[in-house]
């Protein structure tokens, strides 16, 4: 079965100031309940409705690479995915950027693309949800992966800042009391110098319906 994604062909608002084409992959480590892309996270991603061949995706950009400034590889989480560096590759030999969106918890599926010119992101954006300490509240359930914990995220935090790419963090302001100051404070140092973007929740087709109403858990 060949690797399907979800594909946006043109987007101006993923890659800033970046005409894109957005690359989504199917499954993640996480299940953030107030997760806005549950098809993209519950699904493996066979022969569901949406979906298109990764191979279809990426020959559409070969085709329109001198009408793009770059593609984005998000998700779920694109690091979950194996063959992630051939397809990092497969762009940039086309002389296109390539900007990665993760949550951090596979630094060393990070540190390995990064060391290598090839499939080193030219981009990254990454996510800081909630304090370190409660990246056990994110966990799946029993279909999860047991590698996920906030000791990862600081990681590929740190391996982030000191990699020379172009890259910024991104946290949602979730609704108090169930995000507040502390979470802020102990995210803060992961962020460090580094741009910190921080966008208010919409609610709206969350993983877990109650984020959609204002009786939020
Ligand atoms: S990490 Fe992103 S894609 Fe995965 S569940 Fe959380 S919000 Fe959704």
């Amino acid at each position: 079965m060949p690797v399907q994604v979800v594909f946006r062909k043109t987007s101006l608002v993923d890659y800033p100031g970046v005409v894109s084409s957005v690359i989504f992959f199917y499954g993640c480590n996480l299940r953030c309940p107030w997760c806005h892309n549950g098809e993209l996270v519950r699904s493996a991603g066979t022969g569901d409705a949406g979906t298109f061949p990764l191979a279809q995706a990426l020959a559409h950009i070969e085709r329109r690479r001198k009408l793009l400034g770059g593609v984005v590889l998000s998700g779920g989480e694109p690091t979950l995915f194996s063959g992630l560096g051939e397809t990092i590759a497969r762009i940039k030999s086309l002389g296109l950027p390539v900007k990665l969106d993760t949550n951090g918890m596979r630094p060393g599926t990070l540190k390995a693309l990064f060391a290598d010119p090839q499939t080193r992101p030219d981009y990254i954006a990454m996510d800081l949800k909630l304090a370190p300490e409660r990246y056990a509240e994110l966990l799946p359930g029993t279909d999860g992966e047991k590698d996920v914990s906030g000791e990862f995220l600081k990681r590929s935090a740190a391996l982030l800042r000191a990699s020379g790419i172009t890259h910024e963090f991104r946290t949602l302001a979730l609704p108090t009391p169930y995000f507040g100051d502390s979470d802020l404070a102990a995210l803060a140092p992961l962020a460090g110098d580094s741009p910190w973007h921080i966008r208010p929740f919409v609610p709206g087709n969350c993983l877990d319906p109650a984020w959609d109403s204002a009786a939020i858990p």
